[in-house]
């Protein structure tokens, strides 16, 4: 039963202090407040819309998180009114969530706290311009792709259809079409951001730039985006797919990632995500190519030594649309299960990526057994930095550097079913990620970037590998003088300590 609004008044002014008895009292309280306000859009655990909700997060870390409720604003206003109540509770903490795909645990849920799940907000529009595509933050990737094919028109969404705008594009996000058009926050052209003041205002490149540029980069550090205005990209179906091969090829994929990593050979029409997988229960490992050219033109030569190599197990290359492909994506993921990604990076030389691969061998062999683990080493390139001084993000790259030809991006992603075994998994990819920085080191090829869409919350920390730290922390305190954004939302990469 909801309190009544006049007590609900009293119960506001009283000083914070009075119910700091728990956090959870006052999350409650901030919750039944919350109710009062916004009709309908309140859910309390035991409900149907709060179990979908908290199960509609792709990893078990994030599903096992029990908010005291779950907001569900279904415009901006909404968005606006919830943060007010929450700034009038400074003890309360709370999640933002877009797709919920993060997978670091308490980054988009929260225990004893509110969730503010924006899937409810997830519109996709073209605007009249033919142009721009204007999207709801609470869409996933499959259902962009699927307006936008039918305009042939694409941008750089995920490859996985069911991750979120939200948490992607203010991450950064590497799509299909990386190495041509750059990272995915690189195509936005404004942002509707609600405010912790709870004003509603659009950040672009003449309108809050300093707030435009960081939230391309700096995630839930100064407001919650609403919307995303995007430039899109005349783009009708294009080549690709995946290829499995059996471990004996293992040589012959080195040496082609080697060969297509080689600055030389660089062609930013092509894409690829070679992993090497290792499958526990069936003591298996195999290799994975996700291979893309971005014109419907079969076995390009960039990437024929992919498509040369036999035996192959299995492929799905074909001409097809970025709907169907980012739906194939999403269905080589294994959600519902315990799960760590960690990222580290470094500069491409001729001998590194065979001495990470054999690093990697190594530590699945010593993966714990009877935990049913999937471990993948996924090698890729990153993104050309923005170079137009009106679209710069706060990645942290020089205009004029080329990460897209020098610089490698790993990531391990493990996947596991036994509870029991989460340290020991955690903790042999911490030390993974130490020995491939070690091997970068003696290799004269370290680099300090670390990605935030892939990073582990336990031992890295994107937001200092950018440089762009102290310009975040100027950004936060004009945009959220008080804090909120820093004391209570506690999950997400913070700009302090
Ligand atoms: C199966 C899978 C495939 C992936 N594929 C790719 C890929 O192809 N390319 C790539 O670059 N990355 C990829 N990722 C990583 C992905 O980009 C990140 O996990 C990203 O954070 C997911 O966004 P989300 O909205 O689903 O996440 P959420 O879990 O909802 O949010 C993640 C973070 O962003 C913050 N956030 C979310 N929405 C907002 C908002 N509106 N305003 C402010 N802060 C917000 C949250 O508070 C949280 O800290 C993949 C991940 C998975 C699990």
């Amino acid at each position: 039963m909801s309190l009544s609004s006049a007590s609900l008044l009293t119960l506001c002014f009283l000083t914070p202090f009075v119910f700091s008895t728990s956090i959870e009292w006052n999350s409650n309280l901030a919750c039944q407040i919350l109710a009062s306000k916004i009709n309908n859009r309140v859910f309390f655990p035991g409900g149907a819309e709060y179990n979908a909700s908290v199960f509609s997060y792709a990893y078990v870390q994030q599903q096992i998180l029990k908010p005291s409720c779950i907001v569900k604003p279904s415009d901006s206003a909404e968005v606006a009114t919830t943060l007010k109540a929450l700034r009038r509770s400074p003890a309360t903490q709370f999640a933002i969530r877009s797709g919920g795909h993060g997978t670091n645990g308490g980054f988009s849920n929260i225990d004893s706290g509110v969730t503010v799940d924006m899937t409810s907000i997830h519109g996709v529009d073209i605007l009249e311009d033919g142009i721009t595509a204007s999207i709801g933050t609470g869409a996933l990737w499959g259902d962009v792709y699927a307006v936008l094919d039918t305009h042939n028109r694409s941008l750089n969404g995920g490859r996985a259809s069911g991750v979120g705008i939200g948490g992607f594009l203010s991450g950064g996000g590497i799509g299909f079409f990386a190495l041509q058009y750059g990272f995915g926050c690189d195509a936005v052209v404004n942002m509707e951001v609600v405010l912790s003041s709870g004003d509603i205002i659009n950040a672009n490149a003449t309108s809050n730039p300093a707030l435009f540029k960081a939230l391309k980069g700096g995630q839930n550090n100064f407001g919650v985006v609403t919307r995303w205005d995007i430039t899109t990209i005349s783009k009708g179906e294009f080549w690709g797919g995946s290829i499995v091969y059996p471990n004996s090829t293992t040589a012959k994929q080195l040496e082609a990632f080697t060969h297509w990593k080689t600055p030389e050979n660089f062609d930013p029409s092509s894409s690829v995500e070679q992993s090497h997988v290792y499958i526990e229960p069936l003591q298996t490992f195999l290799v994975s190519n996700s291979i893309f050219y971005t014109k419907p033109r079969e076995f390009p030569l960039n990437l024929k030594n992919y498509t040369d190599i036999q035996p192959q197990i299995s492929s799905t290359l074909r001409i097809s649309n970025a709907t169907d492909f980012s739906y194939e994506v999403q269905s080589f993921s294994t959600p519902n299960q315990s799960s760590i990604y960690a990222t580290t990076t470094f500069r491409m030389c001729p001998t590194i990526i065979k001495k990470v691969h054999a690093i990697w061998k190594a530590y699945a062999e010593k993966l714990p057994h009877n935990a049913t683990i999937t471990s993948s080493l996924t090698l890729q390139s990153i993104p050309p930095p923005a170079t137009d001084p009106t679209k710069l993000n706060s990645l942290g790259f020089d205009p004029a550097s080329t990460p897209q030809k020098d610089l490698v991006l790993v990531l391990i992603s493990n996947f596991w079913e036994n509870p029991e075994a989460g340290a020991q998994v955690r903790g042999s990819a911490a030390d993974f990620i130490n020995d491939v920085d070690r091997i970068a080191e003696e290799e004269g090829v370290a680099h300090k970037f670390r990605y935030m869409n892939y990073a582990d919350a336990d031992f890295q920390q994107p937001l200092h590998t950018t440089g762009q730290l102290d310009d975040l922390r100027k950004v936060a305190l004009e945009y959220d003088a008080i804090g909120m954004f820093q004391r209570q939302v506690t999950g997400g990469w913070k700009l302090y300590p």
